[in-house]
């Protein structure tokens, strides 16, 4: 699935917010990956890490406090007006909740439609036949188009959505937890959508979840964050089969195992205290008050982020 050609490069990314009275919510800090042409990265951590945010400033829905996000070496965040409408085609957005993102008001075929008209795509007939065929790749006809959508399912709706972010043939889609407010019945056939669709129009993903073993179907590597840092970052088969970060190692041994024996065997790590709040973070490792191989240097000195096995990187004192 994955090719060797870097496709986007996000160069320590900063996304802050002011909150008020002096503080500053540090949602994204100083985050550094890259995705390759026609792969899925996925990127997984509890909720308020900072992913989602993460994802949007990677597409551009907000600005970057600081640092660059590099599309086939451009940086997205100096685009000017026109440029921007130029690569909102490129980069589109799978959004999670299916009842929310679709206009109530606008058939199916308008809501598919829209983006083709912004950009000027297809007219009359050929605009007609286009959606047609984006609700026949999405697995649902050419009927559905004139109707509304309250009188789909969710799984449905977020065939909708999918077929609405494809309308304008981007290279790359955010999905930013696309499965979450869906069925668990329904989660597996959109997730295998998704991995179709890749295939036949080499499209890349970057997938946002706190759903680890549907991150580990669709990806072909895993970013975990924490607290607005990457903590640990490599193939999906690594990070499943060797964890190294001890959040990461927390979060897997949490995942139940369909094997009872194995289930027997694996060891529940419980995390200790709360999730500390992204306000004015407190120097050292953003986890260092959960981890319980913290040692003094890990409350004073934030962990640089090291290649400890090709390709496997991880930002944790306990490797030097
Ligand atoms: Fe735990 Fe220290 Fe590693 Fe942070 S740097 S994860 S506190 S061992």
């Amino acid at each position: 699935m994955s090719s060797k050609e870097t496709f986007i490069q996000v160069k320590n990314l900063k996304k802050y917010f002011n909150v008020g009275h002096g503080a500053t919510l540090k949602a994204v800090d100083d985050v550094s990956f890259d995705i390759k042409k026609g792969e899925t990265l996925g990127l997984v951590g509890e909720s308020g890490c900072g992913k989602t945010t993460c994802g949007r400033t990677v597409v551009g829905l907000y600005d970057a406090t600081e640092g660059e996000v590099l599309f086939d070496g451009v940086n997205i965040h100096n685009l000017d007006r026109k440029e921007k409408k130029e690569f909102a085609r490129k980069a589109q957005i799978i959004f999670q909740d299916p009842y929310a993102s679709l206009n109530p008001r606008m058939t199916v075929g308008d809501i598919i439609g829209e983006g083709i008209d912004i950009h000027g795509l297809y007219t009359g007939q050929e605009r007609m036949e286009r959606i047609y065929h984006l609700l026949s790749l999405v697995g649902l006809n050419k009927e559905h188009a004139s109707r509304f959508p309250h009188e789909f399912s969710g799984g449905q709706r977020q065939r909708i959505g999918i077929a609405r972010a494809l309308a304008i043939e981007p290279q790359f889609i955010m999905c930013d937890e696309p499965i979450s407010a869906l069925d668990v019945s329904i989660q597996a056939q959109v997730v295998n959508l998704l991995i179709k669709l890749q295939k036949e129009l080499g499209l890349t993903y970057l997938f946002i979840a706190h759903d680890l073993s549907m991150v580990k179907h669709i990806s072909d590597r895993v970013g975990v964050m924490y607290l607005g840092k990457m903590v640990e970052l490599t193939t999906s088969q690594q990070l499943y089969a060797n964890p190294l970060h001890p959040y990461t190692q927390a979060l897997l041994s949490a995942i139940p195992v369909p094997d009872p024996e194995e289930g027997k065997k694996r060891q529940r790590i419980m995390l200790e205290g709360d999730i500390p709040s992204p306000i004015n973070p407190k120097p050292g490792c953003r986890f260092a008050g959960r981890c319980r191989y913290a040692k003094p240097e890990c409350f004073e000195q934030n962990p640089e982020t090291k290649e400890v096995q090709p390709g496997h990187f991880v930002a944790c004192h306990l490797y030097k």
